[in-house]
């Protein structure tokens, strides 16, 4: 067996580190989410034998049935980052999963019925749409405040933090831009104390979002290598 994907979390998971010394902060307080949507379960097996716990996906069945074929895994964390249909809320409830993906009150209440359902207080986090694209989803900044408010009072849900996916192929000094704006965001929307997690930067910008304030990176390709087509 090579050892292509335990290597690659090495070689990451230094740079993390890296990054967070850098700016101050430390390395422990970063947590890699490897993103391991459309690879096989043996792939996240490995990068499970190889100390990784945190895992995110985008669909929510190829989730559920992940969730299923690796419950063997003790201490394995999900983190859904995908768009969420309401007509899916409920299989990705059963997982247990982080959704960073709640950008709407209608689907924060169908989540927090689905998570009452399993007798679950779910983890969620804010998706923001930074960069204001038509076609992407997350609630615009302007309509933050009150989404944050209102989500806090689902008895089911615990909200941690924001997210977002800025616009991708602007150079670097430009996306660094969007990780601020996300902070900023944070900080006039009761800072670390009300949102302690902050999810941004993907494998071609990790870095830079650590450096802005990210605790959680998500990271697919320089992990597990290009994803393969999608049936
Ligand atoms: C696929 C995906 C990632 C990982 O992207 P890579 O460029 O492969 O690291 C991160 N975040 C979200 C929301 C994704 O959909």
């Amino acid at each position: 067996m090579t050892n292509i994907i335990k290597n690659n979390l090495e070689i990451i998971n230094r740079r993390i580190a890296a990054a967070a010394l850098r700016s101050g902060r430390r390395p422990e307080d970063i947590t890699l989410v490897a993103v391991s949507k459309v690879h096989p379960t043996s792939a996240i097996r490995e990068a499970y034998e190889a100390g990784q716990r945190h895992f995110g996906e985008n669909y929510a069945q190829e989730l559920k049935d992940k969730h299923e074929m690796l419950s063997d895994l003790v201490n394995i964390k999900w983190h859904f980052i995908g768009h969420l249909q309401r007509n899916k809320a409920k299989i990705v409830a059963t997982t247990n999963a982080v959704v960073e993906t709640v950008d709407s009150v209608r689907l924060a209440d169908t989540l927090d019925r689905a998570a009452e359902n399993e007798g679950q207080r779910l983890p969620v986090m804010i998706q923001v749409n930074v960069g204001r694209e038509h076609q992407k989803s997350g609630t615009t900044t302007e309509a933050l405040p009150a989404l944050l408010d209102r989500v806090e009072r689902f008895e089911h849900l615990r909200l941690t933090g924001l997210m977002t996916i800025p616009p991708y192929d602007l150079d670097s000094d430009e996306t660094r831009k969007y990780f601020e704006s996300l902070r900023d965001l944070r900080d006039a929307n009761g800072g670390v104390v009300r949102l302690p997690h902050l999810s941004m930067g993907m494998s071609h910008d990790f870095e830079a979002a650590i450096e802005e304030g990210a605790t959680h990176v998500r990271v697919g390709t320089a992990i597990f290598g290009r994803r393969p087509l999608r049936r």
